[in-house]
């Protein structure tokens, strides 16, 4: 597993399974991630439900949950008839019912994750509201140099995450995170895999926090 990441080197042994689980042998590579999360087939729905619950998740799993609506959202849970229509709302507290594509890209509570992201980056997003083609966008987000691109999908991942978490956080345990706190894991997070797997990345968590589009040289 990682090598250890300065401040984040304690979180590097959880978060940085992801990519051992998407290329066990050769760690983290942009083309055939990003082929992968875009391309693969739909895993089989045996079992999904029971995974996407686990503390422990399986992210290979949860990956393609975000891009093709297998999310145990409370549309889906309806749908299977595990809850009641009384029971979709979103726990952001929005009034909007719970679909992945409104908790993940429209709601406009956990949507503050994503402007906090975009501060961050300093960029100006309209983004869709439909994971894939969000996804899309915001790897290959305009303007912004091509090295960059190699990690964009990496900070949509750990944000489409971080929410995700951040939604079951609130529905089973009945609490939440300040939002600062929630865009502060998403740094960590990301920076935690990228230098967990990608040999070149040779920048500190403090630059990654500061100036996360400077560190694009440790790409090159
Ligand atoms: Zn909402």
């Amino acid at each position: 597993m990682g090598d250890g990441a300065g401040d984040g080197e304690e979180r590097v042994h959880i978060y940085d399974r992801l990519w051992w689980i998407l290329d066990p042998i050769n760690g983290y590579y942009v083309k055939g991630t990003y082929n992968y999360l875009t391309t693969a087939e739909v895993p089989s729905e045996h079992g999904l439900f029971d995974d996407v619950w686990q503390k422990q998740v399986p992210l290979k799993v949860s990956v393609f949950s975000f891009l093709r609506n297998r999310l145990p959202t409370k549309d889906n849970l309806l749908h299977m008839r595990i809850i009641d229509h009384d029971d979709t709302s979103c726990i952001g507290g929005c009034g909007s019912s719970e679909t992945a594509d409104h908790l993940l890209f429209r709601c406009d509570h956990f949507g503050m994750v994503w402007h906090r992201i975009y501060q961050w980056l300093g960029i100006s997003f309209i983004a869709p509201a439909v994971a894939r083609a969000h996804l899309h966008q915001f790897g290959h987000l305009a303007g912004l140099p091509r090295s960059t691109h190699s990690f964009l999908p990496v900070i949509w991942m750990a944000s489409v995450w971080v929410i995700w978490k951040e939604r079951n956080n609130m529905i089973f345990n009945r609490k939440n995170v300040d939002l600062n706190h929630l865009a502060g894991n998403v740094k960590l997070m990301s920076f935690s895999w990228l230098k967990a797997n990608m040999p070149t990345f040779a920048f500190s968590y403090n630059d990654w926090w500061r100036h996360p589009l400077l560190c694009k040289g440790g790409f090159v």
